[in-house]
């Protein structure tokens, strides 16, 4: 039989642990609303809601969505990108914006992992050809920095679909100034010279998924994709999400 004394322990203990739940559970990185229910796994229901795949019409080169029936946009009607296509997850809005924002500038490992699986659905639902390697937008030399988000992305999606991982295939050789410097027209001819196949890697004949993770004016996937089909390569490229507005994000 429980006493009197022991009961109020376990009552006592009970609500202690209701209320540490509430005070020390985690929060969702992207919205700060603390994580209490039994599936939410690292970002809260609201947010992973928010984030699932963009469906619908969009342009089949360079994946621009689109309103209406059109399957082909403006831009890839005067002039085809030199990828195959390229293909977004989502749009760049919240909150996907701020998941980007936050793996970028806080290396958040879980994170990498979460959006690393958007990129395997996209590969999954958008391509149906055969892969031969996985390679990244290689960063600027004149930046350093400890961690390079769009490479370890890449990384992780390799890993996980068991694609080859081959970030020497591109190698950006010319330090080139902030997109906000520089107008349209000086920023592509520039970006044009500083991105170079080391004539080590072999991509004749090759279909390459080059990712990054965001696609604005397509500026710095084209002149990678050029690079790479100069040498024979074939390009897929891959973002996580698109705007329709200002300058690429990853440059
Ligand atoms: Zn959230
Ligand atoms: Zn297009």
């Amino acid at each position: 039989m429980i006493s009197g004394r022991s009961l109020l322990k376990k009552y006592w203990e009970e609500a202690r642990n209701r209320t540490s739940i509430f005070f020390f559970a985690p929060a969702c990185p992207i919205c700060e609303t603390p994580l209490l229910w039994r599936d939410e796994w690292f970002l809260c229901r609201d947010c992973r809601e928010r984030m699932r795949r963009k469906e619908g019409h969009h342009c089949r080169f360079c994946g621009k969505f689109m309103a209406g029936e059109t399957t082909v946009c403006g831009e890839c009607a005067i002039a085809r990108p030199p990828f195959l296509c390229h293909r977004s997850f989502a749009a760049y809005e919240d909150p996907m914006k701020r998941a980007i924002h936050s793996y970028k500038y806080r290396a958040i490992e879980p994170l990498k992992r979460i959006l690393a699986a958007y990129l395997m659905e996209l590969v999954a639902h958008e391509i149906d050809r055969k892969i031969d390697a996985v390679t990244a937008i290689p960063p600027d030399p004149g930046r350093h920095r400890p961690f390079h988000p769009t490479i370890e992305l890449a990384r992780t999606l390799a890993k996980k679909t068991a694609i080859p991982f081959r970030p020497d295939l591109l190698r950006k050789a010319v330090s080139t100034p902030p997109q906000v410097s520089l107008n349209r027209k000086d920023r592509r001819e520039g970006l044009k010279m500083a991105f170079v196949v080391p004539a080590t890697a072999s991509v004749k004949g090759k279909t390459i998924l080059l990712i990054d993770d965001v696609y604005t004016t397509g500026t710095t996937m084209k002149v990678c994709a050029a690079a790479l089909s100069r040498k024979g390569g074939r390009v897929i490229g891959l973002t996580l999400a698109q705007s329709t507005w200002g300058e690429d994000e990853s440059d």
